[in-house]
Parts: C-alpha cells; structure tokens; sequence
C-alpha cells in the first residue's frame, strides 16, 4: 500500500517505522546534536472550545494542546513529528515558540545527542483535563525512570518553562 498523502512539510532527519514501543514511531535519519530542529508540529488547529466541543472518540492519538489553549491535531496535515512516541527518559524536546506573525509554534528538536537509528521520544506530560486516572494513559516506554504514565509528573507544573529563552538584552548606543 502507497501513502499518497503528502505532509505539509518535510522533516528529513526523521525515518518513520515501527516503533519497539507503540505503533510507528520516528527514529534519528543521522547522527545528531543536542538541539538540533527536528521540524514543526503540524496539522489542523483547534481552540480549547472547538476541543471542547468536539467529540474525539479514539481520534486522540495526535493531538498536541499549547499553552494557550490551542490544540494541534497531527492527523490532520501532520508531519513525521507525530510519530515522535513518549518516554519518561526523552532524547527529544517539544518548544513552544511564537513566529514573526504573532502564532505559536510547537518545535521539535534533540535534547541530547542522538545516534543514527536511534528511536526519539518526547515527554509528552500530559494532563488529564476530564480527572482521569493516570493508570487510564499507561506508560510502557521500559525507561528505568518511568513513572508508569504519560501524564505530566503531578509534582511538576507543567506551565513553568524551566529554561525560558534569555536573549540578551542588546542595545544600540
Ligand atoms: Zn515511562
């Protein structure tokens, strides 16, 4: 079977295939840095209401929800940054990031140096909006740190960027 959907965007250092853990899953086209851009979560964009409002079924899979409020949903126009799985113990980063036009953008990069073949993760830190438990979103990423869910460590708020971009404050004299 063909796939002829074409992404929105090509993410070249990332080889799509099964993944040891769920489903597909992205694996690292070369060696790479740490902090090397992967490429931008895509697909259709909803607001907390359309989310809200909408009845997803088992459609979740691809869903990416941004710090404020708006959810991507890489079923839907998706490049091969949906594929990223997750683990407690991630290689990879997603970083929110506003473009010149004022949109919020989700980028995807290493966050450690990866081996070609390597197979790159996210935490994905969910949060269960509706109360669930966490055993409801198990996690079976085998890391010797994993805390057994993919919801967000409940110690940790989720919504405090530990490394928030510092640019330096440059003035012309
Ligand atoms: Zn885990």
């Amino acid at each position: 079977m063909k796939k002829s959907r074409e992404p929105l965007s090509s993410t070249p250092l990332l080889r799509i295939a099964d993944s040891a853990v769920h489903g597909l899953g992205a694996y690292a086209a070369r060696d790479m840095p740490a902090e090397t851009f992967l490429g931008l979560y895509e697909g259709r964009r909803y607001t907390a209401e359309q989310v809200a409002a909408k009845d997803w079924n088992n459609q979740l899979t691809y869903l990416f929800t941004l710090s404020n409020g708006e959810t991507i949903d890489g079923a839907k126009g998706g490049n091969g940054t949906r594929h990223l799985n997750h683990s407690c113990a991630p290689n990879c980063e997603a970083v929110e990031e506003y473009d010149d036009a004022g949109r919020l953008l989700l980028r995807f990069q290493t966050l450690v140096a990866v081996d070609a073949g390597d197979e790159l993760f996210i935490d994905y830190c969910l949060t269960a909006d509706d109360g669930s438990p966490p055993s409801d979103y198990p996690c079976l990423c085998g890391s010797p740190d994993c805390r057994g869910t993919m919801l967000a460590p409940a110690d940790t708020p989720a919504d405090t960027p530990a490394d928030a971009a510092t640019e330096s404050p440059f003035k012309p004299a």
